[in-house]
């Protein structure tokens, strides 16, 4: 709701299209393809874990840099995953969430006019937060089908306002996994310009196809740039809100002032359980991907029988449709008549768009149960036919 108590700089934020969506399925009673969380829990040792760590009394604060046993299990994570050494006492910030990793790292590194070069679509947070630290925003456009970017668009976007390039890939909603070659570009772009780069890396573990590459393992890109990472999708655990930055010492440092003053700490049991995740073998991380790709492959293949122009995503739990193929021009107006009609949720994605690239696309969530899959697709073919 638009109310005048909310400050200038935030005029025009209301509720996230999430929490918007996610109340419409339970209010129509509709499968919620929307917000992006799995039907499903994680894996039982990460249960048991934070049961334990709750019987055993972790329960008061735990410290401000998060538990040291996360800590070293995340600098085990980056270096077994991506060769990288972070020292766990100066270089690794536990965080609520990677939202809050996200808000705290804008709210740190901005000051009031600097520019944060964005590529859109981009997940709702980061225009939110990124005004919150009263900075702008500057987009370049990941384009459908295959959401490339045009290298002079991203070069164009760069002022000597710039401060920060802030990157997601895998990325939301698109799915799109970034390439070698364009994180080369970006981090040329970086360097010669003196930039700190920002990445968001929540779906480091969730790629079907290319290999997640994060930027900060290319050349003089370690010391400019802070990951940020979380449990929620790793480990399907949305609700426990553990995440991380990693990055060099005075960039942590940065983000560690904030971040202190807006929670100051939290999910002290949960720390525990995450520690014992990021340690699970092998089998853990391919088990889940495979169950995600056939989930993704079910719900792709499935729009596409009824007549859906899909965009199969290389990497993230999100898929997306145009709607133009079935006869919609606009997903707003598909994504609002969706519950009432057809009994399914899905999200506009010019949601997450400042131009109109996005007018016709809709993003389906698959980290939900087979079954629960083969219903939506069953009530979307109804209703499509
Ligand atoms: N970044 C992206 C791209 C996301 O999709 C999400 C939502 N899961 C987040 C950040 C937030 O992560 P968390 O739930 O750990 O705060
Ligand atoms: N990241 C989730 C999504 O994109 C939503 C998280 C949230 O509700 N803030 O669906």
């Amino acid at each position: 709701m638009p109310t005048p108590y909310l400050a200038s700089h935030l005029q025009g934020f209301g509720a996230t299209i999430f929490a918007e969506m996610s109340a419409l399925a339970v209010a129509t009673g509709s499968i919620n393809l929307g917000q992006g969380f799995p039907d499903s829990d994680g894996p039982p040792e990460l249960l048991d874990a934070a049961v334990e760590a709750i019987k055993a009394g972790h329960n008061q604060y735990p410290p401000g840099l998060g538990i040291p046993e996360l800590r070293q299990a995340i600098a085990r994570h980056q270096r077994r995953w991506y060769a990288s050494e972070l020292n766990s006492d100066t270089e690794i910030l536990v965080t609520a969430g990677a939202t809050e990793a996200i808000a705290a790292a804008m709210l740190a590194l901005l000051n009031p006019g600097d520019e944060v070069v964005v590529f859109e679509p981009l997940y709702d947070s980061y225009a939110a937060t990124i005004a919150m630290a009263q900075g702008q925003r500057k987009v370049v456009t990941l384009r459908a089908p295959d959401y490339a970017f045009d290298a002079e668009e991203l070069r164009a976007a760069i002022t000597n306002r710039t401060k920060l390039i802030l990157l997601n890939t895998p990325h939301n909603p698109t799915g799109k996994v970034f390439s070698r070659a364009e994180l080369e570009l970006i981090a040329q772009v970086a360097r010669e310009h003196d930039l700190l780069v920002v990445t968001d890396e929540v779906y480091e573990h969730l790629v079907f196809s290319g290999v997640h590459i994060p930027i900060a393992s290319l050349p003089g890109m370690r010391d400019r740039t802070l990951v940020i990472s979380s449990a929620g999708k790793t480990f399907s655990c949305t609700g426990w809100k553990i995440g991380w930055v990693c990055g060099p010492a005075e960039l942590v440092a940065a983000v560690r002032t904030t971040k202190q003053f807006l929670t100051y700490v939290n999910g002290g049991p949960f720390q525990y359980a995450v520690a014992r995740g990021l340690d699970l073998g092998g089998s853990y991380f391919t088990t889940f991907i495979e169950g995600m790709r056939q989930r993704r492959d079910l719900l792709c293949d499935g729009l596409e029988k009824i007549g859906f122009d899909v965009h199969r995503p290389a990497g993230t739990y999100f898929a997306t449709v145009d709607v133009r193929s079935v006869g919609y021009s606009d997903g707003e107006t598909f994504c609002r008549e969706l519950p009432h009609k057809a009994g399914v949720v899905a999200i506009p994605s010019a949601v997450f768009y400042d131009t109109d690239a996005g007018t016709s696309l809709v993003r389906f969530a698959f980290c939900k149960q087979l079954a629960v899959l083969e219903e939506a697709l069953r009530r979307l073919g109804g209703f499509i036919s």
